[in-house]
């Protein structure tokens, strides 16, 4: 076996169904006096039951999180921060409501308690992607890593199917990218092969019956390991793409992940073959990125670029954008071959 460094990270995790029952303890464990609720608009209820059962070690709620972290949101956020005397951050949902609380966390060094409603996997990540005037820049620091994660499966019930099926992919994306990283390693590639497998025969399951509790925790089970591999070691030119069509098109943040890993996986396939048959062996397809595509297919993902928003000049623009600063990436990173990746997922067309 060649060398290899492996970095741990330091968040404790609770992982179970009806979990969120140990949030107060885990809160005056911490020995926060006055905790600050985050959610979305949309997961306010959320949120006012967390804030319910915390009772005096509440220091009420804050619904206003919103995809990629607007630092107009985050100033907000932060008078009431400052206000109410908040000593410690509670999040409720999905990436945007991380990126909510890392935002707090890196401004203040506050504690962060995060129980994720998605498979996005943010909570396991030092990263920390904020929007300024239209413009995403990202970050790492070790200051955003929530300190408790607090893994509910009855949280993820009310996830809708369509909804579970792109978070799902996207948290596949992770693993993906992970065993064929610069820095990959072998434990990392342990949980990106397992965290594959788990969504792969999971997220079926969930399409049948949403409520189903044991496909659930499979799947939360799988995102969480991909999340690690997302926060361990470096992304490549999947997550390059999927960051650049998201911040130039304001394309959805999950649905591009599912629509373009295919793509992406191909593009790399004679680079990375070791990769590939791990990827191709956890999905049960006898190739990596069709077997992907398929999986999407069966979800009933969307499958073509042009269906979630992206105009058609967009291909040309993208792929200048995306060689202008590439991610380091097994297979060189050559305009014209991008250029075609990028016309196939716009298009929806099998990847090649
Ligand atoms: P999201 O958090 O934006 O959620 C999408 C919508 O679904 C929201 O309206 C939300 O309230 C709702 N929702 C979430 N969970 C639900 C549930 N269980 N039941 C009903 N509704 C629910 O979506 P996301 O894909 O989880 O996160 C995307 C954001 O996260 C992006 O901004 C992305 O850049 C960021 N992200 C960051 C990292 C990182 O490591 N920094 C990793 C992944 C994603």
């Amino acid at each position: 076996m060649e060398g290899f460094v492996y970095t741990a990270s330091p968040a404790r995790v609770i992982f179970g169904s009806g979990t969120l029952s140990e949030l107060p303890a885990e809160v005056e464990r911490l020995g926060l006096r006055r905790a600050l609720v985050l959610a979305t608009p949309q997961q306010a209820k959320e949120a006012e039951g967390l804030a319910a059962r915390l009772g005096a070690r509440s220091a009420g709620i804050f619904a206003e999180a919103a995809m990629h972290t607007p630092v107009d949101v985050t100033a907000r956020a932060m008078a009431e921060v400052a206000e109410r005397e908040v000593d410690g951050i509670v999040a409720v949902g999905g990436g945007s409501t991380t990126g909510l609380a890392k935002a707090i966390a890196l401004r203040t060094d506050l504690p962060q308690i995060v129980a994720p409603t998605t498979y996005a996997g943010s909570e396991m990540t030092p990263i920390l992607g904020e929007t300024s005037e239209g413009v995403k820049t990202t970050q790492k620091s070790v200051k955003v890593l929530p300190e408790v994660v607090i893994y509910d499966v009855e949280l993820t019930l009310s996830l809708p199917p369509a909804l579970s099926a792109v978070s799902g992919l996207n948290a596949i994306a992770h693993a993906v990218e992970a065993l064929y990283a610069r820095d990959a390693n072998p434990i990392v590639s342990l949980m990106a092969v397992e965290g594959i497998t788990a969504l792969a025969r999971s997220l079926p399951r969930i399409m049948e019956d949403p409520q189903g509790r044991e496909a659930r925790s499979d799947a939360l089970y799988g995102a969480w390991l991909c999340g690690l591999c997302l926060g361990s070691v470096g992304m490549a030119l999947h997550h390059k793409l999927c960051h650049t069509l998201g911040g130039t098109f304001d394309l959805p943040h999950a649905e591009t992940h599912a629509i373009v890993l295919p793509h992406a996986v191909a593009y790399n396939a004679a680079a990375a073959p070791v990769a590939m048959a791990r990827i191709a062996g956890a999905i049960g397809a006898p190739d990596a990125a069709l077997g992907i595509y398929d999986l999407a297919g069966r979800l009933g993902a969307k499958r073509a670029l042009r269906d979630i928003g992206m105009p058609a000049d967009g291909v040309e623009r993208a792929a200048d954008l995306a060689l202008a600063n590439p991610y380091w990436n097994p297979r060189q990173v050559e305009r014209a071959a991008v250029r075609d990746l990028l016309a196939r997922a716009y298009s929806g067309d099998p990847p090649r």
